[in-house]
């Protein structure tokens, strides 16, 4: 059978907001039974965009990281009683008659998806757009509404869905938690892993030093490489935070030069200037 899942870019999510505000529109001071009661006007985010700088001055990136409920396969909010259950097509819904005043719901979500409508005395959060769904809509008004694409709402069978992970390196964010997520991101590692960059130039010329190999290794062994631009800066990216990497660059006619870094976050080196290797020698 196939079901809903939802797949988010992080390469292409520029924190436009766009998302969330649909769902602000959609939502907010609408009733949606048997599915949802109204939004209230503040403190809910049922899609959640977190951002963070990775790197420091002057190679910087930004990422983002837009969180709604996953829609987990194994998840933890599920009730016996019904107040949270999951339908066959993969979505999962808070009753908000059933849950009325089961504010201890609010806690069973690892991803903090679920919020608290003090005003209904009602847990809520995203419904998938369950209620357009079954007017005919293809997909939620988040991911209609996003500029970049980087929303793709999908319905697919198990092995459908299967073949995209493994043809587009689709992740579960935070795995360790074992729910299941039927929301799965693409180019995760702009959020979960870090990277190393810096400026290279030659000492000689004070020329940029396009085009010089940048190795990173482990233990002596190279687990990355990247290339000095032709705006003398690299980065190596998908690197594991917490790790400790010696970062090699090398140019035809140049010492070497090695570093040592430690990432515990994604860390922009000092300006490396390149040795000739003759005037090395002959000090
Ligand atoms: S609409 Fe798209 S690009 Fe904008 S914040 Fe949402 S996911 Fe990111
Ligand atoms: S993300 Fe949280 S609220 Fe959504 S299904 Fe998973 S456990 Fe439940």
């Amino acid at each position: 059978m196939k079901k809903w899942n939802l797949i988010i870019d992080v390469a292409l999510c520029h924190d436009c907001n766009n998302c969330f505000l649909a769902d602000k529109d959609e939502f907010v001071g609408n009733d949606f039974p048997p599915y949802s009661l109204a939004q209230p006007w503040s403190g809910h985010r049922w899609m959640n965009i977190e951002g963070k700088e990775k790197g420091q001055y002057p190679i910087v990136q930004v990422a983002y990281l837009p969180i709604p409920c996953m829609h987990c396969d194994d998840a933890p909010c599920l009730t016996a009683d019904g107040a949270v259950y999951k339908r066959a097509d993969g979505l999962v819904i808070i009753d908000p008659e059933k849950a009325k005043g089961r504010d201890d719901i609010v806690d069973t979500c690892p991803y903090g998806a679920i919020y608290w409508n003090e005003e209904a005395r009602v847990p809520q959060k995203c419904t998938g757009c369950v209620h357009l769904l079954e007017d005919g809509w293809k997909e939620t008004r988040c991911s209609q509404v996003c500029p970049t694409g980087a929303l793709t709402f999908v319905l697919a069978d198990d092995a459908e869905m299967a073949e995209r992970v493994a043809a587009e390196g689709l992740e579960a964010f935070r795995p360790e938690l074992g729910t299941k997520p039927r929301v799965l991101y693409k180019n995760l590692h702009r959020w979960t892993k870090v990277f190393v960059a810096g400026s290279a130039a030659f000492a000689d010329t004070d020329e940029c030093a396009e085009g010089a190999e940048v190795t990173v290794n482990k233990a002596g062994i190279p687990v990355a490489e990247g290339r000095v631009n032709n705006y003398g800066e690299f980065a190596v990216e998908k690197l594991e935070p917490g790790e400790t990497y010696d970062v090699v660059i090398e140019a035809a006619g140049y010492r070497p030069h090695s570093a040592t870094v430690t990432l515990d976050q994604s860390v922009t080196m000092d300006l490396v200037l390149l040795q000739k290797a003759e005037e090395h020698s002959l000090a």
